[in-house]
């Protein structure tokens, strides 16, 4: 089984978008299921909503799962097993408070070393304890630190051998009995039965945690880690949540189809013989164990490029956009122009407005009015040569306010082209123009 477990805190960020996506390629791969396991485990952080947000994301690119479930309907089991180990001594209650703890981390600080915890009260007697705890002081769990080195294979990354100081005696259950990240997660990976956890590189030190968790509640079965390189920004810097373009509903809004965006999210850091395909193809020829190990860098040139591939693709471009069908051939050249289904859009939206340039204002209303008397030509050169003659326009003064008369712009497609488009419907344009 394999998952896709996203936080319902924020807008999909394309980095996450890429875990789906790669889970799902291998999930198809191997035969395997895959769940969504929305991680809502933190009440403070959670957005209303966003869990939904999430799952249409997941429909419209494609990426099918075999159920959805809510880490937070297992927190009973999440209590019940860290019970289990302070039963077995292999976490314990702690009483450290806030501003002590802060106190020690910036001591750490200031001495230049990793913040560790202190082991305070991991020896507190039983009696000790059930007097704090009558006393209503307030308590977390932590687990004990593993007594010997943590080690896992990435299969992107390689070997990891991590000793019990870096895995340190770490927080399991908050004051409110609520589960921390690392043990919901932990032991959700075990009651699913999961056997490979693809995920992104910042969580590659969450892991031996997650592994010493498993460990010490005699889970022995093996899950499989890989951990994706980072997704960089142009310049070289992770790319923020901050940063437009990291969004999934930003892409989307600015005409991205998400074909595109999924092709480019498999392209990145990989190498395949052709560039432009879609996610049922990759599944055929990805390979998991071929990511480069090195981060990669997003760069929205190559996402516009692969988005006019996939424009082109599309059958029926007004049905798709939503227009009228006897606008199909004017679409069709706007989209030979852009990049984005947006841009489309804009450039067709500005044919029926109102031109505003000054510069031509003369010339246009000349050729408007020689348009609109006149009964237009099949043939665009004979309808050229006719107007030349009779408003004696030509050059720039004639080609640019024609233009603008068909699309609102000096710049831009053949006139011809754009002539035998909307012939049609011209004079309605031009009419209104
Ligand atoms: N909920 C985590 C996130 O959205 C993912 C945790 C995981 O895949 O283990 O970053």
């Amino acid at each position: 089984m394999l998952r896709f477990a996203p936080s319902p805190t924020g807008d999909m960020h394309i980095g996450n978008l890429r875990v789906a996506i790669f889970n799902y390629i291998v999930a198809r791969q191997t035969g395997k299921k895959l769940i969504v396991r929305i991680e809502d485990t933190d009440k403070e952080r959670n957005i209303e909503g966003k869990d939904r947000e999430i799952l249409t994301i997941l429909d419209l690119f494609g990426i099918k799962y075999d159920q959805v479930v809510y880490q937070s309907s297992n927190f009973h089991i999440h209590q019940q097993l860290a019970k289990q180990l302070l039963d077995s001594k292999k976490a314990f209650v702690c009483f450290c408070d806030e501003e002590e703890l802060k106190l020690q981390k910036e001591k750490a600080k200031i001495e230049k070393r990793p913040y560790r915890y202190s082991g305070k009260c991991e020896n507190l007697s039983k009696s000790e304890v059930e007097k704090l705890i009558v006393e209503k002081k307030p308590f977390v769990i932590r687990i004990k630190k593993p007594e010997n080195n943590i080690k896992f294979i990435d299969e992107i990354k390689g070997e990891f051998d991590i000793s019990p100081f870096e895995v340190d005696s770490f927080v399991i259950l908050r004051g409110d009995l609520t589960p921390t990240y690392n043990f919901a997660c932990a032991i959700d990976d075990m009651l699913y039965d999961i056997t490979l956890v693809i995920r992104g590189e910042d969580h590659l030190s969450n892991t031996p945690k997650q592994i010493h968790i498993r460990n010490s509640l005699g889970y022995n079965k093996e899950i499989k880690y890989a951990h994706l390189p980072i997704i960089l920004n142009v310049e070289g810097k992770k790319l923020s949540k901050r940063e437009n373009h990291a969004s999934v509903k930003w892409l989307l809004e600015e005409g991205f189809l998400p074909e595109a965006i999924a092709n480019y999210l498999i392209l990145l850091g990989n190498s395949f013989e052709k560039e432009v395909f879609t996610l049922e193809e990759a599944i055929k020829f990805f390979d998991l164990s071929k990511i480069s190990k090195a981060p990669a860098k997003f760069d929205i040139e190559k996402l516009k490029f692969l988005n006019k591939e996939h424009m082109k693709k599309i059958e029926n471009l007004s049905e798709y956009l939503g227009y009228n069908s006897r606008y199909e051939e004017l679409l069709k050249i706007f989209r030979d122009e852009s990049s984005t289904l947006k841009e489309i859009k804009e450039k067709f939206e500005k044919v029926f407005e109102k031109s505003v340039d000054e510069e031509f204002k003369d010339e246009r209303e000349i050729l408007k009015k020689e348009i609109l008397e006149n009964e237009l030509e099949e043939n665009y050169d004979d309808f050229k040569k006719r107007v030349m003659k009779n408003t004696s326009l030509k050059g720039k003064k004639l080609f640019m306010p024609l233009r603008e008369l068909l699309i609102n712009e000096k710049h831009g497609a053949e006139i011809k082209d754009l002539y035998n488009a909307m012939l049609p419907y011209l004079k309605e344009v031009i009419k209104s123009r």
